[in-house]
């Protein structure tokens, strides 16, 4: 029988890319179904994303991620963008469909995962806190509302940026999403979720917690973070401590991975495998 040594080709675009983890993951994850496909993190500046979106068609390339600075700009190369992306504003990640290359965002998708699969809810009639107003928050926002939350309460110290962005996903979604300026210390009254999707608590500045009280929080709420370096955050570490359950930003990082290795291969991700390699590439304990 013929052999077949033509490698299927995968990656992330992005500037900067070194540091990019999902590689290890989906390589792990071709590897253990035996699939010859490679993931490749591929530096691309700003000025190259239109040749190096040609180069992906040329190349026949099966799917790509796209990572800052590209998210936004990318779609003007594409054939098409899915409606959730294009609610988002933004795709990280690239599939093919024949010749033409289609938009998705995994980001919230993975988020909303983590929620179902890792904490056992669904936001499904949720009054949900949402802190931030960046890529991530855009992201998750906009998939909660998709999902049926009931409420979303965005928080944000940019007003303007947080009132912009509520003022567009609650148009678009159809769903109740409501802004409230950070000042001083959020107290989470009456919510089923509070998710930090700001950058604080971020490495290096791991001992920086956001500005929330958790003392007046329902029991039961779940406190996620999008923060997945370090993976136990300072927030995450105060909800323990107060008996709340918790939800980690690997989680949402595993998840973007397995919802692309879905899109890209049509076939069942073996999540635990990708798990592990995630663990191991960021150097974190493997249970
Ligand atoms: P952006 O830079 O787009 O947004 C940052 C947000 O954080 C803004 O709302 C900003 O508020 C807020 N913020 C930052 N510092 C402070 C502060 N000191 N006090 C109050 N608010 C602050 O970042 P992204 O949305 O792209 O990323 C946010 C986080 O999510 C990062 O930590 C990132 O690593 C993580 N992430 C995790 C993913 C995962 O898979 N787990 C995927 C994507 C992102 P303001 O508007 O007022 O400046």
């Amino acid at each position: 029988m013929a052999r077949n040594f033509q490698a299927e080709l995968t990656g992330v675009l992005g500037s900067p890319v070194a540091e990019n983890p999902t590689g290890a993951m989906l390589e792990a994850a071709f590897a253990a179904l035996g699939l010859n496909w490679r993931y490749l993190n591929i530096e691309v500046p700003p000025e190259g994303l239109r040749a190096a979106i040609d180069g992906v068609r040329a190349f026949g390339m099966r799917g790509i991620n796209l990572t800052i600075p590209h998210k936004v700009a990318v779609m003007e190369w594409l054939d098409d963008v899915a409606p959730d992306a294009r609610m988002i504003g933004a795709v990280n990640t690239v599939r093919r469909d024949g010749a033409r290359l289609i938009g998705e965002n995994t980001d919230g998708k993975g988020f909303l995962r983590g929620v179902r699969q890792d904490a056992g809810r669904d936001p499904l009639g949720m009054r949900i806190a949402v802190l931030g107003a960046g890529g991530a928050a855009r992201a998750i926002v906009t998939e909660l509302a998709l999902a049926g939350a009931r409420e979303i309460v965005v928080v944000n110290r940019g007003v303007e940026r947080g009132a912009r962005m509520v003022e567009d996903l609650a148009a678009k979604t159809h769903a109740r999403i409501l802004f409230e300026p950070w000042r001083g210390v959020f107290a989470p009254l009456g919510f089923d979720m509070l998710v930090n999707a700001t950058s604080i608590g971020l490495f290096p500045d791991v001992d920086a917690m956001p500005p929330v009280d958790l003392a007046p929080a329902p029991p039961g709420m779940l406190v996620a973070d999008a923060v997945f370096n370090p993976p136990e955050t300072r927030l995450l570490a105060a909800a323990r401590a107060h008996g709340l359950p918790v939800l980690d930003g690997l989680s949402m990082l595993v998840y973007q991975g397995v919802i692309g290795f879905e899109i890209w291969t049509g076939r069942k991700p073996p999540e635990d495998i990708m798990k592990r390699a995630l663990l191991e590439a960021l150097d974190v304990a493997v249970p």
